[in-house]
């Protein structure tokens, strides 16, 4: 068969490298780590640091199409494969998205709202943009924020220095706070030709900054619903994306919905599709990347996904004897603290 090669081998890239097997893709894995949880799945895993612009562009030449899994990716890396092989999704979903600036700009000039935010690269320019902003707030580092890590919040103006200091000094975001009443999130796939199939709304629980549950089909009206529609199609259609992007929700009531970040790639708030969808968003993107006609996303089934966070994982032999439950463990060798270790699927009627 054809290969894909995939950028990034965590959970993500094992659950993108298991679809596309079963699509009889051969799969080829990027990571500088070489036991990474992607590696052992797949056909061929390439291990070499992300500079090592030599070996991306050679891995990327054995392959009929390049993706990634992961917004962090270096943009040189990409830019290496896609000399060798096309990349799907291209630099420009990477670009705008690898950074929280340009990445607001970007949705506000499409005419889609967000929270009310300002630049903050010193901690001068931090206090100005409390001026601007207002408290509550909360500060976030530009680029390689996740699972809520480079953030601080501010209660007031006084908090400035300590947020500047909790965030490591760097440059930054400051995002007004959004007293949502719930976040959801919609999961869609943008095909070769432009066709975009979202997934239904998914409703999203987090603590302490990490995802811990998400719901789909989210109950929404259909004014909310047709409004994640348009923002999505917005969205993918103004990256020329193709595959599988996610784009993060607040549900703020009278006032419609704010979109938080986009992430373009699969998203764990898309996990619930693997198991409740014809096709999940998994199989989705492995489609779109291969320029395949894209699959059915209508569910079949409503979902519960729990991410399994550090020493959760410990519960599986409990969770597995239930036999609505589909059981996903990434196959990492080390629990740690904050870690996702696996997700359970909990499957109802819809
Ligand atoms: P991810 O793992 O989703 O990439 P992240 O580190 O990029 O996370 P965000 O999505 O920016 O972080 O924030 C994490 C969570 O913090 C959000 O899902 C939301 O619950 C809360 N949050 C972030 N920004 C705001 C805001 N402006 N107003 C209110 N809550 C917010
Ligand atoms: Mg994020
Ligand atoms: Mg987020």
């Amino acid at each position: 068969g054809a290969a894909i090669g995939i950028l990034g081998g965590g959970q993500l890239g094992r659950m993108l490298a298991m679809a596309g097997a079963q699509l009889g893709f051969d799969i080829h894995v990027f990571d500088p780590e070489p036991n990474c949880p992607a590696a052992r799945v797949c056909d061929r895993a390439w291990a070499a640091p992300w500079d090592d612009l030599g070996a991306v562009q050679a891995f990327a030449a054995r392959c009929a199409a390049v993706t990634f899994e992961f917004e962090n990716v270096p943009l040189e890396a990409l830019n290496a494969a896609a000399s060798a092989a096309p990349v799907r999704p291209g630099a420009r979903s990477l670009e705008l998205t690898q950074d929280r600036v340009t990445e607001k700009d970007f949705i506000n000039g499409l005419g889609i709202a967000t929270a009310p935010w300002a630049v903050a690269g010193s901690l001068d320019t931090l206090k100005a943009a409390l001026e601007r902003v207002g408290t509550p707030s909360i500060l976030k580092t530009r680029r390689f924020g996740y699972d809520g890590k480079g953030q601080a919040r501010l209660k007031s103006q006084a908090d400035a220095e300590a947020a500047w200091d909790e965030i490591g000094r760097q440059p930054a975001i400051l995002e007004g706070f959004a007293s949502f009443r719930r976040e959801l999130s919609v999961v869609a796939a943008r095909a070769l030709d432009g066709t975009v199939l979202p997934f239904p709304l998914a409703e999203n629980v987090h603590r302490g900054g990490i995802l811990r549950e998400s719901t789909g089909p989210a109950e929404a009206s259909e004014a909310i619903r047709d409004q994640a529609i348009a923002i999505a199609e917005r969205i993918g259609a103004g990256l020329e994306h193709i595959g599988v992007f996610a784009v993060e929700l607040f549900d703020m009531g009278e006032q419609g919905l704010w979109v938080n970040e986009i992430a373009p790639r699969v998203h764990n708030s898309g996990h619930w599709t693997m198991d409740a969808c014809p096709a999940g968003q998994f199989e989705q993107h492995m489609r779109a990347v291969a320029g395949w006609p894209l699959g059915d996303p209508e569910p079949h089934s409503r979902c519960t996904m729990s991410n399994l966070i550090g020493h959760d994982v410990d519960a599986w032999t409990d969770l597995i004897a239930d036999p609505d439950v589909r059981l996903h463990l990434y196959g990492k060798r080390e629990v740690r603290d904050g870690r996702k270790m696996g997700h359970v699927n909990r499957l109802r009627k819809l």
